[in-house]
C-alpha cells in the first residue's frame, strides 16, 4: 500500500466535465490529480455528441472534435406530419466523444493537472482537515478537496452524504450505415418512444447515430424504429449500446470538503438528455466556487454550499421544467401529438413565434410559450 503527498483537488472520474473541472483548477495553480477508472480517457463512451454552440462559445473545447454542423431538424408526428425548423446559422455540433474527452484531458495535463488511469476509487472519507481516497488496487491518495465527477455511477455519493439524481431515463443508440440522412430527424409518438422521441443525428449522408430516452423498453422501441426504418438502413445488424441518464437536479451536491459535479449531481437537461453543456456550466461554477474558498482557507460545506445554489439558480428551473414537459408528453395520445403538428403546420404565427423563442440548451422560454399557445388553441 502505497501513502502518497497531499494534493490540492482529487477529481474522481475523466468524462468531459471531470477533465474540464481539473482544466480550470490547475489553470489556477493548484495541484490536481484525476483518476479514471478506465484505461483509457473517452474509450467507452456511450453519447451521441451533439452540443450546442454555445457551448463551444462559452468553453475552451477542442474544435477538431467537430464532426459536423446542425442548422436544421426535422420533427416527425406519429402519423408522419413534419415540421422543419431551420437557421441561418448552425445550432449544434455533432462531435466525436473520444477527440472531444481526450482534447480537453490534454488541456488539463498541459496545465498541470497528473491524470491517472486504470485507477478505480472505490471509497472516500472525509476527515476534518483531508480527503482519503481508497483505489481498487488498495492505494490511497489523499487531498484538501474531492470533487466527484463520475457521471452515472453513484457508488461513493452515500459514502459521504452526497444525494443522487432523484431519477433515471435509458439512453439507447446505435449507430448504422443509413440512405439519405442529411440533417437531424425527431420521431414522436407512443409507439416510437413514449413521452420522449427517438433521433436519428447524421454524421455524414450515409452514417448516423439513431436512438432513443426512455423510462423503460428503450431497446425494444429502438428495434422496432430500426425495423421501420428498414428500407434506409444499409446494415442489417447493428449493435445497440445502453446507459442510463440522470433525471432531475441531485439536492445536495456539496459536503465538507466536497462537491459533485456534471451527470453526478444531475447536471443533464431533461428535455433531451443532453449533460455536457451543462455539466460544463456546473464544473465553471464548482471551479469558481472552490478558488474562493481556497482563498478564504476554509472547505467547509457551509463555505461550499454556494455552489449549490449558484448552479441551481442556473439550471434547475430548465430540469424542472424538462420533466414537465416530458409528464405532458407521456400523457399524451398519438392523435393529440398529430393535432398539435396540424395546429402548427396551419397557423404560422405560432411557429413564427415558437421559432423565435428556441435555443438549443434553454429550452424554458419555448416550453412555456408553447403551452400558453397551446391553452389558446385547446379553448
Ligand atoms: C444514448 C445517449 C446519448 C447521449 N447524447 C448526448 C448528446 O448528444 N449531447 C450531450 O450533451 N449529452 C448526451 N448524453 C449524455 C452525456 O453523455 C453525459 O451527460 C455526459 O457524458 C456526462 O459527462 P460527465 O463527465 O458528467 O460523466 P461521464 O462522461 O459519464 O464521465 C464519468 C467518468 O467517470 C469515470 N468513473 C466513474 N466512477 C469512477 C470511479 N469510482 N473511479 C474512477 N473513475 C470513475 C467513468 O469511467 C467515466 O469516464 C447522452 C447519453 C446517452 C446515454
Amino acid at each position: 500500500m502505497v501513502m502518497s503527498k497531499m494534493y490540492d483537488v482529487i477529481v474522481i472520474g475523466g468524462g468531459p466535465v471531470g477533465c474540464y473541472t481539473a482544466y480550470q483548477l490547475a489553470e489556477a495553480g493548484f495541484d490536481v490529480a484525476l483518476f479514471e477508472e478506465d484505461e483509457e480517457i473517452g474509450k467507452k463512451v456511450v453519447c451521441t455528441g451533439v452540443i450546442g454552440t454555445q457551448a463551444f462559445r462559452e468553453f475552451f473545447l477542442p474544435q477538431q472534435a467537430i464532426i459536423c454542423e446542425v442548422k436544421s431538424i426535422t420533427f416527425f408526428s406519429p402519423s408522419s406530419l413534419t415540421l422543419r425548423y431551420t437557421s441561418s446559422k448552425a445550432i449544434a455540433y455533432v462531435v466525436d466523444r473520444s477527440i472531444l474527452d481526450k482534447g480537453i484531458a490534454k488541456l488539463a495535463r498541459e496545465k498541470g493537472a497528473e491524470i491517472q488511469l486504470g485507477q478505480q476509487v472505490r471509497k472516500i472519507k472525509i476527515g476534518q482537515d483531508k480527503v482519503e481516497v481508497e483505489m481498487d488496487k488498495g492505494d490511497r491518495e489523499k487531498a484538501k478537496v474531492a470533487i466527484l465527477s463520475t457521471g452515472v455511477n453513484y457508488s461513493l455519493h452515500s459514502q459521504i452524504g452526497l444525494d443522487t439524481p432523484p431519477s433515471f431515463v435509458q439512453g439507447v443508440q446505435t449507430e448504422v450505415q443509413i440512405e439519405n440522412s442529411k440533417e437531424p430527424e425527431i420521431y414522436l409518438g407512443n409507439s416510437i418512444s413514449p413521452g420522449s422521441f427517438t433521433w436519428i443525428v447524421p454524421l455524414n449522408e450515409n452514417r448516423a447515430r439513431i436512438g432513443n430516452l426512455t423510462k423503460r423498453k428503450g431497446i425494444l422501441y429502438l428495434r422496432r424504429f430500426l425495423e421501420r426504418l428498414n428500407e434506409r438502413l444499409r446494415e442489417k445488424q447493428t449493435q445497440i449500446s445502453y446507459k442510463p441518464v440522470a433525471y432531475g437536479a441531485a439536492k445536495k451536491c456539496v459536503a465538507h470538503r466536497v462537491l459533485s459535479v456534471g451527470e453526478a449531481a444531475g447536471q443533464v437537461k431533461t428535455t433531451t438528455g443532453g449533460g455536457i453543456f451543462y455539466g460544463l456550466i456546473g464544473s465553471r461554477i464548482a471551479a469558481q466556487v472552490l478558488i474562493k474558498a481556497f482563498h478564504r482557507g476554509d472547505l467547509t460545506k457551509e463555505s461550499l454550499a454556494e455552489y449549490d445554489k449558484i448552479w441551481k439558480d442556473r439550471l434547475e428551473r430548465e430540469i424542472n421544467m424538462g420533466c414537465r414537459v416530458r409528464e405532458i408528453l407521456e400523457k399524451m395520445s398519438d392523435k393529440g401529438i398529430d393535432r398539435i403538428f396540424k395546429w402548427l403546420q396551419r397557423v404560422g404565427s405560432a411557429r413564427d413565434l415558437i421559432q423565435k423563442e428556441v435555443n438549443f440548451d434553454f429550452h424554458s422560454k419555448v416550453i412555456s410559450l408553447g403551452m400558453k399557445l397551446l391553452r389558446k388553441f385547446i379553448q
